[in-house]
């Protein structure tokens, strides 16, 4: 293969899209059992209404097709599945599924890529990586003194199966982001307590005007971005944007539950302890904390620095020719995926034809 794109999600399909005229020389593989990326597994309380929105894939209106038309009553695991599945058929984009690949390495200038087995694809060798393996495997959980000895349930927003589960519990979410603000919206008429905890002091914004909310957007990337570059951890987009002001937001503001509580020092048995010493007695806890991107596979390559981050020019991987994180810090929104999908796919290109002059 001249190029193997890891992941079919949005930043994957994206790429693949602008790599099309390379016809079988890319290979596309992804884990999932079936198209749609990480929406397949959303939980069913997710309707595309209470998204952000989502951008349009490259090519998707000239396909007819278009998220922005789709039924924003019906959960996103199944209208994005759906959309994403008509697009592939569309441009002729080839998935092979399921392929959980688990490991990368380089022999003699080419990439070796293995996939688990049991699996259509075992292995492959590719001149070219695109990795688009999302964030949605690898949920970021605090690690808390006594976190094992916890009676109750844990979850994280990766295995929230919907508020029903949590009826009459007394419910911690925990994180300062809009999916746990989501959970608690849910929650609140069905459980029997809930407490909201954060690592610092929410800010929510009531001056929700769209031109602010756009340039907080575009801080939010632009500092993404900057870590990147540096090979820094990656900060969160929710510590550059605030907290929208949003309905579900009001709601729990009517409800007086927007009062957040610092981060619990330690859990035992029956509960979380506060930083004045007294229990707050929990039956479940759900982790809304946010996630790592999803690069275990690649760890034999050594694209970690010392502090654990990856350095990363406009997708491609520092020091490392030939590999693009698509989808990767400012690109891990669908608008910004799809807009440096051109890009990772010229940076491809130029590496395939020998002409790139790669960071290093
Ligand atoms: C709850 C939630 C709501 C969101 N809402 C929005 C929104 O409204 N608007 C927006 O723009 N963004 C939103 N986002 C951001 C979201 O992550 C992106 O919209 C989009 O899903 C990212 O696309 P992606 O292709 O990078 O990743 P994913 O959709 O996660 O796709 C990654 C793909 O890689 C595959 N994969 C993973 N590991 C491997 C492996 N080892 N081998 C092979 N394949 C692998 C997975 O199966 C998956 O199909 C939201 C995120 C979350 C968590």
């Amino acid at each position: 293969m001249d190029v193997a794109v890891i992941g079919a999600g949005q930043a994957g399909l994206a790429v693949a899209y602008h790599l099309r005229d390379l016809g079988p020389r890319v290979a596309l593989v992804d884990a999932g059992p079936r198209a749609g990326g990480a929406w397949q597994h959303r939980w069913p309380s997710l309707t595309l209404g209470r998204t952000h929105s989502l951008a349009d894939l490259p090519g998707m209106r000239a396909a007819g097709l278009s998220f922005s038309d789709a039924d924003p009553r019906v959960p996103a695991r199944d209208t994005v599945p759906e959309l994403m599945s008509r697009y592939e058929e569309a441009y002729g984009l080839h998935v092979a599924r399921p392929v959980r690949i688990v490991r990368v390495t380089r022999e003699s200038g080419r990439f070796v890529i293995e996939a688990a087995p049991g699996g259509p694809v075992p292995r492959l060798e590719a001149r070219a990586v695109v990795n688009a393996t999302g964030t949605w495997t690898a949920p970021r959980v605090p690690e808390l003194p006594g976190r094992d000895t916890f009676a109750g349930r844990q979850i994280t927003t990766a295995g929230y199966p919907g508020a029903h589960a949590f009826a009459g519990l007394r419910v911690a979410v925990v994180g300062g982001g809009l999916s746990a603000l989501g959970f608690m919206d849910e929650l609140a008429p069905v459980a029997s307590a809930l407490r909201w905890y954060t690592r610092r002091p929410p800010v929510i914004r009531d001056d929700a005007s769209s031109e602010l909310g756009f340039a907080r957007g575009r801080a939010a990337v632009e500092a993404q971005d900057a870590a990147a570059l540096a090979g820094q951890l990656l900060p969160s987009i929710v510590s550059v944007t605030g907290i929208p002001l949003t309905p579900p937001v009001r709601r729990l503001k009517a409800r007086g539950l927007l009062d957040s509580h610092p981060m619990p020092v330690r859990m035992v048995p029956d509960g979380l302890v506060e930083t004045d010493g007294s229990v707050w007695a929990a039956d479940a806890i759900i982790w809304a904390t946010g996630f790592d991107h999803a690069l275990d596979h690649l760890e034999p390559l050594g694209i970690r620095g010392a502090d654990g981050g990856v350095r990363v020019d406009q997708g491609r991987v520092v020091g490392q020719p030939g590999l693009i994180l698509a989808g990767y810090a400012g690109q891990a929104s669908t608008v910004s995926a799809a807009r440096a999908a051109r890009t990772s796919a010229r940076h491809v290109r130029e590496h395939l034809s020998g002409a790139a002059d790669w960071p290093a």
